[in-house]
């Protein structure tokens, strides 16, 4: 047998088909800015690209490139493009898709920056968008005006945990000509892998599950055929927001257990939802490993599993929440998510507080919304933690 081919344990682990010259079994940090060309000749043959040789790391580099292979491979897509940050990948996204006059559909509760970078800056540059919540397909066929070239998507969404039915999205996006786009940050590859479901882009923040260790920030782009990732790849190299080899070399460690810590998480969050759900401070909650969650049977049928991050609400609202942040004592309040350590945070006034209070009302995102990351400590001491600080709300 060879290496290709192989499952996805397998492809996290010996993914990228990278081979060491002097058989170092980890891949080495290339801290190079620039490569020396061989001759002339080979130097122009690089850059007309008959040469797959490096240049300059904003284009290419060793470390990164096994990265992005790993990603495009466990992501079943064409080719992958590292970014410096998960907003690094959707500037690169929306300024190599969308011109002058074009239209975007997106989902109503996507991550915060990603709406405000599109209704703050690229509605300067005469680029449309238009929001809904895309768990119904029906308002994506309404949203879709001749000049829509984009249907984005988050799912499972942030932070309202809402889900979007991908292969129906993408059967109406083919139907009008859009591109696809999926935000999978908060599935990882190892749960979701939407260009399965006809996506054409995928992207993460790399910073979340994928890295997992809260040491990096960095994002990655697979595009699903050649022609969209030269464009792509293209528009990061033009744009400059290249990922770092150090960088590169900190996440292709992290990405080696995405499996195994995905699998604990989620076992720790089925508990804690499970958990939540009964207790009585608790109003509502949301998670897709629970029956009482809207899409539970979509989840089943496009994920690998429900995933780690729970959105839930407290009977007393904003004033509960905060009692809760503040009486936790094993959970840690701070914004991002996907890591090892639990976090919990409040969107409407962190993450999310860019958003107007009509834009977050009518995406789902209520003031008492708590987000819960769940990280692989010992269930026992998150369910202990979580008990004592409602016991103080
Ligand atoms: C964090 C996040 C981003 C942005 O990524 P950065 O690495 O912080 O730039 C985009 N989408 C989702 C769903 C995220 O959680």
């Amino acid at each position: 047998m060879s290496k290709e081919n192989l499952r996805f344990n397998s492809k996290l682990i010996h993914g990228g088909g990278y081979k060491n010259k002097l058989g170092a079994v980890n891949v080495p940090i290339y801290q190079s800015s620039t490569f020396e060309f061989i001759t002339a000749e080979e130097g122009a043959r690089c850059f007309n690209g008959e040469s797959d040789g490096y240049i300059y790391t904003r284009l290419g580099n060793p470390t990164i490139h096994v990265l992005e292979r790993t990603v495009a491979e466990l992501e079943n897509g064409f080719g992958g493009i590292a970014t410096s940050s998960g907003m690094g990948a959707v500037s690169t996204i929306y300024m190599a898709l969308l011109s002058k006059g074009d239209h975007i559909v997106s989902s109503d509760a996507v991550y915060g920056p990603s709406r405000g970078l599109m209704e703050d800056h690229f509605s300067r540059f005469g680029v449309e968008s238009t929001y809904v919540n895309t768990s119904d397909i029906e308002n994506i066929k309404k949203a879709i005006r001749p000049n829509t070239k984009v249907l984005y998507l988050e799912t499972p969404a942030n932070p309202t945990i809402d889900i979007s039915d991908l292969k129906a999205c993408s059967e109406i996006a083919k139907a009008n000509n859009l591109l696809m786009v999926v935000d999978n940050t908060f599935s990882s590859p190892y749960l979701q892998r939407p260009i399965e479901f006809g996506a054409d882009v995928v992207f993460h923040s790399i910073t979340k599950f994928i890295n997992g260790h809260a040491d990096v920030v960095g994002g990655v782009i697979v595009a699903k055929e050649e022609a969209l990732y030269k464009k792509l790849r293209s528009m990061m190299i033009a744009m400059g927001c290249n990922m770092d080899p150090h960088q590169a070399y900190l996440v292709i460690r992290g990405l080696k257990t995405l499996a195994i810590r995905v699998d604990r998480a989620q076992q720790n969050a089925i508990v804690l939802a499970d958990f939540l759900e009964k207790h009585p401070k608790v109003e509502w909650i949301k998670y897709p490993g629970l029956k009482s969650h809207p899409q539970y049977e979509l989840a089943k049928k496009q994920m690998d599993g429900p995933g780690a991050m729970i959105s839930f609400g407290l009977k007393g609202g904003l004033e509960a929440g905060r009692k809760l942040m503040n009486s936790v004592k094993v959970a840690i309040l701070a914004v991002s998510l996907g890591g090892v350590e639990t976090l919990i945070e409040h969107p409407a006034s962190m993450t999310h507080s860019k958003v107007s209070l009509a834009d977050k009302k009518k995406a789902g995102i209520s003031d008492g919304l708590v987000r819960l990351s769940v990280g692989i400590e010992d269930v026992d001491d998150l369910l202990r933690d979580l008990d004592q600080a409602l016991a103080e709300v």
